[in-house]
């Protein structure tokens, strides 16, 4: 898979471990993944982003009508929601930061301890690394991006979350999506993956195609937090950003390298 990369993102791709070749023909202007494994083109790619569908299921209702509110009210009934049990041990509700004019919604998991002090989501050396993956392809944190979690409370100890507590927080995250209707999602890490998609199947086997959350597309990809603990998959991450950018341009995923 090759991707036009300019010396600024070259040096950030050095940045978070992933080596890059010039490529003979293009040798100024293209750079290679290697040894990535690309992720396999499905068998029906996505080729554009569709628009938000008309006639999208109903959320579910609950007190507050979240699938009615603007920004601001949706902010608001997440700091002040206790409609599942992670609300008593929580310091700070994390909903969400960026662009509201996002391309990119980037969704992760759940606050971890540096998130739910802060309030923040993808905090620490995951998000320096999330953070560093952007700019390699061109992107910032608050331009044209925004960072959300499946999740809105710590689970304690960072234990995995109860299928209650997806239940009665994903509206808030299908309200985003509806308020955002972002181009492309990144799903980051198991959790993130599996509640979107609705399946039990691994990372590696969901990753490398896209599919679809809301009428929206995803590609799923590896936690950064997993990344620093596994370099080697760097470079499978750095494949899942260039399918993600090749999916929101409306191209067909590039032929296996
Ligand atoms: S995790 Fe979500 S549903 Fe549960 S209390 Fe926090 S904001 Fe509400």
């Amino acid at each position: 898979m090759s991707v036009d990369l300019d010396a600024r993102q070259r040096a950030m791709l050095a940045e978070i471990g992933v080596r890059v070749f010039a490529a003979p023909a293009r040798a100024a202007a293209t750079a290679q993944v290697v040894p990535a494994a690309r992720p396999q083109p499905s068998a029906a790619p996505l080729r554009a982003a569709p628009p938000m569908p008309r006639d999208a299921p109903a959320l579910p209702s609950r007190a507050g009508g979240i699938e009615l509110m603007e920004w601001d009210a949706l902010a608001q009934a997440v700091a002040a929601c206790r409609a599942c049990q992670l609300c008593a041990g929580r310091r700070n509700t994390v909903f969400g930061v960026g662009d509201p004019q996002a391309d990119w919604l980037i969704v992760g998991e759940a606050p971890g301890e540096q998130e739910d002090l802060q309030g923040e989501p993808f905090v620490g050396q995951a998000g320096k690394l999330l953070d560093n993956m952007l700019k390699a392809m061109g992107l910032e944190r608050h331009h044209k991006v925004y960072i959300a979690n499946v999740l809105k409370c710590r689970p304690p100890g960072n234990r995995n979350p109860e299928p209650q507590e997806v239940a009665q927080c994903e509206p808030f995250l299908r309200r985003q999506v509806q308020l955002l209707q972002p181009r492309i999602i990144l799903a980051m890490g198991r959790f993130a993956v599996q509640s979107l998609l609705g399946s039990s199947e691994p990372i590696g086997k969901l990753r490398g195609r896209g599919h679809e959350y809301m009428g929206v597309p995803v590609v799923v990809t590896y936690h950064p937090a997993y990344l620093l603990r596994n370099l080697a998959d760097k470079a499978k991450a750095w494949a899942d950003l260039c399918l993600a950018q090749e999916l929101m341009r409306g191209q067909p995923p590039a032929e296996s390298t």
